[in-house]
């Protein structure tokens, strides 16, 4: 007779999940920290909302529970419906379904600096700062982190998770893509009850309405391949980890450790560069600028002197 066993829980690395006592050994053992970001928007009818901060946690998850480190509260609102996003949504998205949990650019990177600032004055000493929303938006987080890295101790890496998705790895790999196979079979493998390719429409003439911002090749999808992917993202995600840890040097100075040096810090080093921020362009995406009538339009116009 085959002997049933319980399986073991899986190691808690969910911060807000974790009782006091198990964060701190998790911190002696390792600290580090990851902090994930994404945004609820349209990933077709077949895909939960939040699909990029839901995949961008379950990553970290994964590769804390491997590697060791807490991967902190995941944050669903991120940069949209400003420049380019704004042209991305009148085509993908439509006028009907307008589901966006958005922010403008300077209020999200700012964000991430008082992220950042909590993490110092905890003693972390890495950071994996992880996007699961793409667009140009990662390419601030890369000048932010090299603006901020100065400032502080904790050393930090900011990326889209598809950077960790190389072509040449297991699986299908490759360039992230927007609710197509890629992201879906991601998703499938990482939260299997937030995707159901029941739901696609039957024929690739379906309106923008009916896709939802799905990608054309979602029907493809498998969770065979979202594992394989994920297995090298989480390896990929550990030897970054294990850099930065090395990295660490305490005779560093520590400058963000209050409200006030984080504004400072912004007003010094950041404000004068946001008009340059790739997010913060007009136009990165098929057309100059959406049409005047599209619900679009409103906050396309990327202002002149962001706060
Ligand atoms: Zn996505």
């Amino acid at each position: 007779m085959v002997e049933r066993r319980a399986k073991a829980p899986e190691r808690e690395v969910r911060w807000e999940r974790m009782f006091p006592d198990q964060l701190e050994a998790a911190f002696d053992a390792v600290p580090a920290v990851y902090l994930t970001y994404g945004l609820c928007e349209p990933h077709g009818p077949h895909a939960a909302l939040g699909l990029d901060a839901l995949k961008a946690h379950a990553l970290a998850v994964r590769a804390a529970r491997r590697h060791g480190g807490i991967v902190a509260p995941p944050d669903f609102w991120h940069v949209h419906e400003i420049g380019g996003y704004a042209i991305w949504a009148e085509r993908e998205i439509g006028e009907a379904r307008p589901w966006l949990t958005a922010e403008p650019p300077w209020l999200h990177f700012k964000r991430i600096c008082y992220h950042l600032r909590a993490m110092e004055v905890l003693g972390f000493r890495a950071a994996i700062l992880l996007s699961g929303h793409y667009g140009p938006n990662y390419l601030d987080l890369r000048t932010l982190v090299e603006l901020i890295q100065g400032e502080l101790r904790l050393r930090l890496y900011g990326l889209p998770d598809f950077e960790a998705n190389r072509p040449g790895f297991p699986g299908d790999g490759a360039d992230g893509d927007h609710a197509g196979k890629v992201e879906t079979s991601l998703l499938m493998a990482l939260e299997p009850a937030c995707v159901d390719l029941g739901r696609l429409p039957a024929t690739a003439a379906a309106s923008a309405e009916e896709r939802f911002a799905a990608g054309a090749d979602a029907a493809r999808s498998s969770a065979e391949a979202g594992r394989r992917m994920a297995a090298g993202i989480v390896a990929w995600l550990g030897e970054k980890q294990r850099q930065l840890l090395a990295a660490y040097d305490p005779e560093r100075p520590s400058r963000l450790r209050t409200f006030g040096d984080v504004e400072r810090f912004w007003v010094r080093r950041v404000k004068p560069r946001l008009r340059h921020f790739a997010s913060m362009q007009a136009s990165w995406y098929d057309k100059p600028a959406p049409d005047p009538a599209s619900r679009w339009y409103a906050n396309w116009r990327p202002p002149d002197d962001p706060p």
